[in-house]
C-alpha cells in the first residue's frame, strides 16, 4: 500500500471535465496541498474550478504543453480525452483516436520530468465486441479484452494507450495504472449538446417532457440493450483506492448492477413521478447489445466495489439536471 502523500504534487489532466473535476474536488477536500488541474477548454467551460488549485488551460495533445503540465509533479491522473456518449463516439472515430496523442505525450513528458505514478482512464469500450452480442451476457472480466475487437475508434485508442502504459512501466519504470471505467454518471457532467451519455440524456428528456406537458420520450434503440452505470462518487473513490494499492494491470471500475435502458427509463420516470409514451429510434447509435462489469478482481484486490444503487445515483443526478434546466430557463 503506497497511499499518495498529502504533500505530493498532483496533476489532474482533464480537470475541467466531469470526472477530473470531481477528482480535484475530492483531493482538495482530503487536504492534498499541491494540485494542478489542466484542461483544453477555456475556464468558463470547466464544470468545476477552485481558486486554491493551480488551474491551467493547455492542449495536452501537444508535447510542450504536457511538459509544462507535468513539470514538478509526482503523480499524474490522466482523465483528458476527446469523448462523449455513443452518439459522439460512433460519429467521431478520428477525433477519438487522436486522444492517443494526449496519453502518449503525457507519458513521454512524465518520464522526462520524473513523475513516479501515472493513472490512465481507460474504458469498458476496450472489451471485445463478440462477447457483447446478447442482452443477457455474463459480466465482462478483464481478460475479455483479448483477442482484441474493441469499439471502433474510441475503444482501439483506449486499448492501445493501456498497452503504452504497460510498456512505459516495464521499460522506463513509471508505475502506471490503467483502469477501465464502465459508464460514469452524476452531477457536474455533460447533459446536453451531443456528448452526453444515456443517464444524463434520459434525465434531461424526462425533465423536459414533464416541464412541457408533452409526455413522450425518444429512446435510442429498442431499449432492451443492457449496461451498468457507476455513480461518480464511487468512481472517484475507486480511482484513489486503485492508485493507493498500486494496481498496475488493467482493472474494471464499474457497477455490477446491470439494467436495460428501459429499466433506466422506468427508474427516471418513477423519480419524476410521471409515465411517458416511449418512441424507439431504432437507427440511432446504440453500441453493444449487452455490457456490465465483473467485479471479482477489484473485490479480490481491494475488498471493495462501487455500491451506490442506480436509484439513488439517478435521483441525485436528476435533481442536479433539473436545477440546471431551471436556471437556464430563468436566465433566458
Ligand atoms: P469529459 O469530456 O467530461 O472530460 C474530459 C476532459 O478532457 C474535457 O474537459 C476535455 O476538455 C479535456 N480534454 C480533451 N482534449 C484535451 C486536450 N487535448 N488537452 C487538455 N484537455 C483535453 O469526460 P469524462 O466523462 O470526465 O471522462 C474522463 C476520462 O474517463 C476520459 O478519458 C474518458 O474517456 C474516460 N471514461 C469516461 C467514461 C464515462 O462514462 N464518463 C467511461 C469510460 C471512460
Amino acid at each position: 500500500m503506497k497511499t499518495v502523500d498529502k504533500d505530493a504534487k498532483i496533476l489532474v489532466a482533464g480537470g475541467g471535465g466531469f470526472i477530473g473535476g470531481h477528482l480535484v474536488a475530492s483531493l482538495r477536500k482530503q487536504g492534498y496541498k499541491y494540485i494542478r488541474s489542466v484542461d483544453r477548454k477555456p475556464f468558463g467551460q470547466w464544470y468545476q474550478r477552485f481558486s486554491d488549485v493551480d488551474n491551467r488551460v493547455l492542449d495536452l495533445q501537444e508535447l510542450d504543453d504536457c511538459r509544462e503540465a507535468s513539470n514538478g509533479c509526482d503523480v499524474v491522473f490522466n482523465l483528458a480525452a476527446d469523448m462523449g456518449g455513443m452518439g459522439f463516439i460512433e460519429n467521431n472515430k478520428a477525433l477519438c483516436m487522436l486522444s492517443v496523442l494526449i496519453n502518449t505525450h503525457l507519458l513521454l513528458a512524465a518520464r522526462d520530468v520524473g513523475v513516479q505514478r501515472f493513472f490512465y482512464a481507460s474504458s469498458a469500450c476496450v472489451y471485445a465486441g463478440y462477447k457483447q452480442r446478447e442482452t443477457d451476457i455474463p459480466a465482462l472480466k478483464e481478460e475479455d479484452a483479448y483477442p482484441a475487437d474493441p469499439e471502433d475508434g474510441y475503444g482501439w485508442e483506449k486499448l492501445f494507450s493501456e498497452r503504452m502504459c504497460r510498456h512505459f512501466r516495464e521499460d522506463f519504470g513509471i508505475e502506471t495504472y490503467p483502469v477501465r471505467f464502465h459508464n460514469v454518471y452524476g452531477p457536474f457532467g455533460t447533459w446536453d449538446g451531443g456528448r452526453e451519455k444515456a443517464p444524463a440524456a434520459i434525465c434531461r428528456k424526462v425533465i423536459l417532457a414533464k416541464n412541457s406537458g408533452n409526455h413522450e420520450i425518444e429512446i435510442w434503440g429498442d431499449g432492451l440493450q443492457t449496461r451498468s452505470f457507476m455513480y461518480i462518487d464511487d468512481c472517484v473513490e475507486g480511482i484513489q483506492k486503485i492508485v493507493d494499492a498500486s494496481i498496475v494491470e488493467p482493472i474494471n471500475l464499474g457497477s455490477a448492477e446491470m439494467v436495460s435502458i428501459n429499466q433506466l427509463v422506468d427508474i427516471t420516470e418513477e423519480i419524476a413521478g410521471i409515465k411517458l409514451e416511449r418512441k424507439y429510434k431504432l437507427d440511432a447509435p446504440k453500441g453493444v447489445r449487452g455490457r456490465s462489469s465483473d467485479n471479482a478482481l477489484i473485490q479480490k484486490k481491494l475488498g471493495w466495489e462501487p455500491s451506490t444503487t442506480l436509484r439513488d445515483g439517478i435521483a441525485r443526478t436528476y435533481k442536479w439536471i433539473e436545477e440546471e434546466i431551471r436556471q437556464g430557463a430563468a436566465s433566458l
